[in-house]
């Protein structure tokens, strides 16, 4: 017999929707080597027809894409992102159950992505399934992205967001349900990430290791030459001095540091996490600087001989890696060619760009914050935590930037489920709360579509 609400719709189909979700993770997805990954697009794809959502696999230069599409009662539409790839299992050896045969235990099932991000998914699928169990008809078009490269740096999900936008992807609201909740167990919305650039410096003089005193003073040692270019790029003050870098960062405004003030904060614990013997920031200051301020990075730095006892040498090269983490409306590419500019009357020294991610933001003003925060806390029966900035990165201005839609990130996982690492674990109590937030969400935000919002109201602008 149909469900006739949610709580129902979760109790009666327990164990063949947490059987559904074993079969999902027994399926090998892992993107870095390709295994697995068509026999899982066949399978995200039958489930997502078992929902009756229109289903396509489009393929990119790297693994392909699984799109559906269920139409609802009104033109509004919400598209729904998750990811069906997984990372490499190893090291095998410390798992405690086989990766690939996943297993209960202690209200946790254990198996390569079942929290990053096939339990998130599959939670995604079976709230719309709920819901049109319920009501029989979604109140709005909703779509669903799921793509196999996010473990590998979603490499061709801006170019595939880039040529669907005007058909295919056109939306008015992007949800990313991916990541983890708050360590308390309270469900999070994130609103924005920062971004990323990364670049590798290699500075050379000599085409070998030289004798430093037949040498010194006649070759330029290389790691001098980034030593001295690294003290150009920060001043003394711990401001980065690159051109114009700090364009486009913008302090949080009253509203926001309002926000600040609510997100869970104990400088003891964080400093003992972190491995600090105290932290002297006050909350204000902490989540400014994690979510606010941009930070240049030394990832690495490597050059000449550090190993025990004393060895004379001026070494041919030093290499020097740089991460930036960017926030607001900063430009990786405009950063990136402003460092090349730092660079280009130094002799001897190149550099290269490995990541560029520009930062995303959703404004907390949306229309759309509100609703979600309400279907979070009765999915997951807790008040819910609201982060304007997300400190990671991840490539949500495809949707922002691209799609120019808001986007809100909705963690199911729990803080715990050691992504990424062995032993990976979905709490089976989350991936409920992720079912019924799910059904919650679609029906949250139908009470402000019926509400009537104007076309202008919810597409395109600064004040989504
Ligand atoms: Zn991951």
């Amino acid at each position: 017999m149909a469900a006739t609400n949610i709580q129902e719709f979760v109790d009666s189909n327990r164990t063949k929707n947490i059987d559904e979700l074993i079969a999902l993770v027994k399926q090998k997805s892992i993107s870095s080597s390709g295994e697995g990954m068509q026999e899982t697009v066949e399978k995200v794809s039958a489930l997502l027809e078992d929902i009756q959502a229109k289903t396509q696999v489009i393929q990119t230069a790297g693994h392909p894409i699984v799109f559906g599409e269920i139409k609802g009662q009104q033109e509004f539409t919400v598209l729904l992102y998750g990811h069906y790839d997984v990372m490499a299992p190893d090291p095998v050896d410390a798992w405690v159950s086989p990766p690939f045969e996943p297993n209960v235990r202690d209200g946790r099932l254990y198996g390569r992505g079942v929290g990053d991000n096939k339990g998130q998914l599959m939670a995604q699928l079976l709230g719309i399934k709920a819901y049109l169990e319920i009501h029989k008809q979604l109140p709005f078009h909703v779509k669903f992205v799921f793509e196999g490269e996010e473990e590998q740096g979603s490499a061709n999900l801006g170019s595939f967001v880039e040529q669907h936008k005007d058909d295919l992807l056109k939306s008015d609201l992007a949800i990313s349900i991916d990541g983890s909740c708050h360590e308390s167990g309270a469900p999070v919305l994130r609103l924005g990430v920062r971004g990323m650039l990364y670049v590798e410096l290699e500075a050379v003089s000599a085409s070998q290791d030289n004798h430093s005193g037949n040498t010194g003073n006649i070759i330029k040692n290389p790691a001098w030459k980034l030593v001295e270019l690294l003290s150009q790029m920060q001043g003394n003050d711990g401001k980065v001095a690159i051109k114009d870098f700090y364009k486009g960062v913008q302090a949080p405004n009253e509203q926001e540091k309002a926000i600040l003030h609510q997100i869970p904060y104990d400088s003891e614990t964080l400093a003992a996490k972190i491995g600090l013997p105290n932290l002297t920031l006050s909350q204000e200051e902490y989540f400014t600087k994690l979510m606010y301020e941009p930070t240049l990075n030394i990832s690495g730095i490597n050059s000449g001989y550090v190993d025990a006892g004393a060895k004379t040498v001026i070494p041919s090269k030093a290499l020097l890696k740089l991460d930036m983490r960017l926030v607001g409306k900063q430009n990786p590419d405009e950063i990136y060619q402003n460092i090349e500019k730092m660079i280009e009357p130094i002799e001897g020294v190149s550099v290269i760009k490995m990541v560029s991610t520009p930062p995303s933001s959703t404004n907390i003003d949306s229309i759309f914050v509100k609703p979600v925060l309400a279907a979070l806390e009765q999915g997951f029966g807790t008040d819910p935590i609201l982060e304007p900035v997300m400190p990671g990165t991840l490539p949500n201005y495809v949707w922002t930037d691209i799609l120019n839609v808001p986007v809100l990130i909705v963690p199911y996982a729990n803080f715990d489920q050691a992504n990424h690492a062995p032993n990976e674990n979905l709490k089976l109590v989350n991936f409920e709360s992720g079912i019924k937030s799910t059904y919650h969400i679609i029906s949250e935000i139908s009470k402000i579509i019926e509400g009537g919002v104007k076309q202008n109201e919810y597409v395109k602008g600064s004040s989504i």
